[in-house]
């Protein structure tokens, strides 16, 4: 039995000064009936709690880790930033480097604004659309995730899903109405919208490959298809890039499917670890903010220098070492292993991956959208999740989350996590 002591004394304090322990929902371990371990520290693709257990971790802070935990290069910059102040709420350079960075990487963007979380990034590219455009409606999918924005709290994933609240308390009806749910990867289902009221629809918002119900492929066609009715209604298509912007590829999926949105959201790697959001997209709608245009927006820590050091510093690093190439490499030999695995045990588990992003699910449904991932067996991936991280392995404790792999996961730690995976594997489908 691992020794939890201390992180269950933390919880127990934490829960009578924060609502439910925890400052993001996910975090309580609610969907594995147990209580979160309190961090001391994170480095590489470790992390050891507060009662001295050591994880390889592939969590990665939900994303941003993608070089593993604090990069000496990254910590050195904003080290160094910091002597020339925390915050100056007037503009620097680093804001201006970091928005040429996007620019060359991302495909669709021609101008981007700095805000300081994903979630604040999609509640303007929304606003943005619609003061475009004029129109109110907006489309999203069931199963995705753009942040706890209240019209996007409709259907949503992450820990919307695993909370079993697809929809929030504190959103009123008159918000919701606004948006259109659609099941994912269904083009029929969008047309007849379209063919209705498509005039009145502001913007399809979408993670081009869904990653917080699980991972979800679009099937052959889908992204195209909706980036041509968007198109052909002056829709303002956006791509929720927050967690596989910067990750599958420099510049996210559109540049790996060649698809090109009209605003894209992006967050997580951008920062670095440290609190940043962004979006951008085509200069025409983008001069529609303020100061500019009418559509407000502002952030009095937006472009904070340090925040923007770690950004820019991490994707160098990332470029210096050929990382999207290598994270495609040390995925495969991960995937390898998880097949290898669950073949030796018989089992036919869905298994996604691409690049450095993966989900196991406990179903061998083939996963087309969140319905199908709801077929999962949830007390197996309890069991799975629980015997993984009693014996070192860290992974995201509920079956709606992506795994991410970084960098700093070495042959030798891909093969213990192999291991691992394989007797937590026994263990939860016995
Ligand atoms: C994490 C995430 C968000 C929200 O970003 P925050 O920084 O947590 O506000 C939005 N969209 C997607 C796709 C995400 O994965």
């Amino acid at each position: 039995m691992v020794d939890r002591n201390l992180s269950s004394k933390l919880y127990a304090a934490a829960k009578e000064v924060i609502p439910g322990g925890v400052n993001s929902p996910v975090r309580a371990f609610k969907s594995v009936d147990g209580d979160p371990f309190f961090v001391q520290r994170a480095r590489g693709c470790r992390i050891w709690d507060v009662d001295g257990n050591e994880m390889i971790d592939y969590v990665g802070t939900w994303g941003p880790a993608i070089l593993g935990h604090a990069p000496s290069a990254v910590i050195d910059a904003v080290h160094h930033a910091s002597k020339e102040g925390l915050s100056f709420g007037i503009p620097n350079r680093h804001e201006v480097e970091i928005a040429r960075t996007i620019r060359d990487y991302v495909p669709s963007v021609e101008k981007v604004r700095m805000v300081n979380s994903g979630t604040e990034a999609t509640m303007t590219a929304i606003r943005l659309a619609r003061g475009f455009t004029g129109r109110d409606k907006i489309i999203k999918f069931e199963g995705c995730y753009h942040g706890h924005v209240d019209s996007l709290l409709v259907a949503a994933g992450s820990g919307a899903l695993t909370l079993g609240k697809p929809d929030s308390a504190g959103v009123p009806d008159d918000f919701a109405k606004l948006t259109i749910t659609l099941p994912f990867n269904r083009p029929e289902a969008v047309e007849e919208v379209f063919e209705k009221e498509g005039d009145q629809i502001a913007a399809i918002i979408l993670e081009p490959f869904p990653a917080n119900a699980g991972l979800i492929f679009p099937k052959e066609g889908y992204l195209q298809f909706l980036r041509d009715i968007t198109e052909k209604y002056g829709t303002v298509l956006i791509f929720d890039e927050v967690m596989t912007g910067f990750r599958l590829a420099k510049g996210g999926v559109q540049e790996k499917v060649g698809i090109t949105p009209d605003l894209t959201a992006m967050g997580k790697v951008i920062g670095g670890g440290l609190p940043v959001g962004a979006f951008g997209g085509r200069a025409d709608i983008m001069d529609h903010l303020a100061p500019e245009g009418p559509v407000y927006q502002a952030g009095t820590l937006s472009g904070n220098p340090l925040a923007m050091t770690a950004g820019i510093t991490q994707l160098k690093e990332m470029e210096r070492l050929n990382g999207w190439e290598r994270l495609d490499e040390i995925g495969q030999v991960f995937e390898d292993g998880v097949r290898d695995t669950l073949k030796e045990l018989g089992r036919d588990l869905s298994f996604n991956r691409v690049g450095s992003m993966f989900c196991l699910f406990f179903t061998e449904e083939k996963i087309e959208n969140v319905d199908d991932v709801k077929k999962s067996d949830f007390n197996a991936f309890r069991k799975f999740f629980w015997a993984a991280l009693d014996r070192g392995v860290y992974f995201a404790p509920s079956q709606y989350e992506a795994g991410f792999i970084s960098l700093a996961h070495g042959a030798e730690d891909i093969a213990r996590t192999t291991e691992v995976a394989r007797e937590a594997l026994r263990e939860a489908l016995a």
